[in-house]
């Protein structure tokens, strides 16, 4: 056998295997670089597939890559997070004792819980009572995964949270508190669901404040995005998707003038960025209303710089601490940024009514009323950084939070693929929106879909549990007290337990108001922006195609595995405000 003869049939097979593997390759592309989009990605093309990951930003990490220093929780609470942490082999830096709990700043005194019990008794039973109907609340709900499994509990979502606070009848100042608490997590009272509301205490019942705050990853939330980076072959930043166009064949996205082809998509956007994707097929009646109507909570972050602590002691302001004069929650960060820093959350209605005002018109709104407590503020002061997510299109909010109604007409829709488009993003997590678990979750949820869709598994509509049948065996809802009892606070868990009756009339709902008129997005301080994505060598570049033109598979740079080539720069850090989403 000759040499030549060899060396063909070598090629031959050569070309023969890259042929199969070529037509072996799936092909997907991820939309938005957060930390879902991110996990979806990672975990796609773990699992063999091309992967390119589009962002429209120039730096990646979405909104965990603004805050700098969330407080993350340990494995028991949040295990996907932690999974990642050790995958990655990021450092972790335990939490203080003084984060662990939350504090409280009355007319600028600041106490502890226990402070509070023995020197403001009344507000702090009238917190107790709060919490312990809150709790029977969410003890009613047997599966936060359904939570209007009756009709009872459906009732709870046409009652928003301020009207159900209106019934407990608290004192001002607890009043106040629990407002800050709620605004800070979720969104203004007035504008939540008391469903939504029940359904996450239920998530979270019985885990502790400090388990959920247990310790920091040192750099803060943007190095798991900047790991998850490191990992990824094709990412291209600065790429806004414009449209998504679905056939038999594939699936076509756009970002300008360039189409990127591939087998399927994860579009892991917030809500309101995905209302300014053109989608063909378009969505129906139902994803289209959930896109314009789901509420998110308003929260957007002020650093204030000081010279020095004008505060007492660092030691009193430190924590997660829940004001009751309109500051809103504040949160003291000194290990960041040198000299002494405060950051305060503006939320809810509080941050609605700021986004009339520029950036330095807020810090200096925010800096008059802190000084009304410590006198040396101005004189300290040196500079401010703010962080204004509600305003951002990109997100048009801090997190997902269903809204009086909502969870009757938008439960779980986003868990399930349209064709070939499954979605990620904390708002799609059942369990935990508002977080960084929740998002995680989703990127992993949306990947394993896209696996399943590729092995020929179709995905039905989810069903809802019909209310009225449910409503028929509904009686499990409550299992201890009177379901109206523990929704007003007085059940007692020593009685026999009474069997859930239909749902009494509550104070008529009022309606949520309508949503401030959001001004044209102010600019928001962006990360200085990235090089932009340079067209690749033409013989290495069929992604970048007119679409109009047959459209190229999607690109993928390939490299060798052990040491994968990083394709665009990694997520920078931003210099921003710090805070945690307490929960
Ligand atoms: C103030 C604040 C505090 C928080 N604190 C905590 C906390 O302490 N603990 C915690 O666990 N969680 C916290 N969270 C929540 C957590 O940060 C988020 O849940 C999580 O980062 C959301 O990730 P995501 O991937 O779903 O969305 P995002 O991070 O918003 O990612 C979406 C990405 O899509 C991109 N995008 C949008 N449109 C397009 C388009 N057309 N084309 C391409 N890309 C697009 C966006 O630029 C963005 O990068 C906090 C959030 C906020 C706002």
């Amino acid at each position: 056998m000759s040499v030549g003869w060899l060396r063909a049939c070598a090629l031959v097979m050569l070309g023969l295997f890259s042929v199969s593997a070529l037509a072996k390759d799936k092909t997907a592309i991820v939309i938005g670089g957060g930390v879902a989009g991110l996990t979806a990605a990672y975990e796609l093309q773990n699992k063999g597939w091309q992967v390119t990951l589009l962002e429209a930003k120039p730096s990646l990490g979405g909104r965990s890559g603004m805050a700098t220093s969330e407080w993350i929780g340990n494995d028991k609470t949040q295990p996907v997070l932690n999974k990642y942490v050790s995958t990655f082999k990021l450092s972790t830096t335990p939490a203080p004792e003084f984060v662990r709990t939350p504090g409280y700043l009355i007319d600028g005194v600041y106490y502890t819980a226990a402070d509070l019990t023995t020197k403001e008794p009344a507000t702090a039973e009238a917190l107790k009572r709060y919490e312990k109907t809150l709790d029977d609340l969410a003890r009613s709900i047997e599966d936060p995964q359904n939570p209007s499994a009756n009709s009872t509990l459906h009732a709870l979502d046409q009652i928003n949270v301020s009207n159900w606070l209106d019934r407990l009848s608290l004192p001002p100042t607890a009043r106040q508190l629990v407002n800050q608490q709620i605004r800070t997590r979720y969104d203004e009272p007035s504008r939540l669901s008391l469903l939504y509301f029940a359904q996450q205490s239920r998530v979270y019942r019985g885990v502790a404040d400090r388990d959920l705050r247990a310790s920091r990853l040192v750099g803060g939330s943007p190095v798991l995005a900047q790991a998850f980076v490191k990992q990824l072959k094709t990412i291209k930043t600065s790429s806004p998707v414009s449209s998504i166009t679905q056939d038999k064949d594939g699936v076509t996205v756009k970002v300008g003038s360039v189409g990127y082809q591939a087998d399927y998509v994860v579009l892991a956007v917030p809500l309101r960025a995905l209302n300014k994707i053109q989608m063909t097929p378009a969505l129906d009646a139902q994803h289209l209303a959930a896109i314009k109507g789901t509420n998110y909570g308003w929260r957007d972050q002020i650093m204030l710089k000081f010279k020095t602590p004008v505060w007492e002691s660092k030691a009193r302001m430190s924590g997660e601490i829940y004001s009751n004069t309109g500051l809103g929650m504040l949160w003291v960060e000194p290990a960041l940024k040198g000299g002494a820093n405060v950051v305060i959350n503006l939320s809810g209605d509080n941050a609605r009514v700021m986004q009339a005002f520029g950036d330095k018109q807020i810090a200096d709104q925010v800096l008059i009323r802190l000084h009304a407590f410590y006198p040396q503020a101005r004189g300290s002061f040196t500079g401010y950084e703010i962080r204004r997510y509600s305003n951002d299109p990109s997100m048009g909010g801090a997190y997902l939070a269903f809204g009086p109604g909502q969870i009757s007409k938008y439960w779980r829709l986003w868990e399930r693929p349209i064709q070939r488009v499954a979605f990620a993003g904390e708002h799609t997590d059942t369990l935990y929106p508002g977080t960084l678990e929740g998002a995680l979750r989703t990127g992993q949820r949306a990947a394993s879909q896209v696996e399943d869709l590729a092995a020929g598994k179709s995905f039905e509509p989810a069903k809802a549990v019909p209310v009225a049948a449910a409503a028929a065996a509904g009686a499990v809802a409550a299992k201890k007290g009177n379901f109206f009892s523990n929704l007003f606070g007085g059940s007692d868990d020593d009685k026999k337990p009474e069997p859930v009756k239909a749902p009494e009339p509550v104070a008529p709902p009022t309606p949520a108001p309508a949503p401030a008129p959001v001004a044209a997005p102010a600019p928001v301080e962006a990360p200085k922006p990235a090089a932009p994505v340079k067209a690749e060598p033409a013989k290495k570049a069929p992604a970048k195609t007119p679409v109009k033109k047959p459209v190229a598979k999607a690109e993928v740079k390939k490299a060798p595995a052990k040491a994968p080539a990083k394709k665009t720069e990694v997520a920078k850090k931003p210099a921003a405000a710090t805070e945690t989403k307490a929960q």
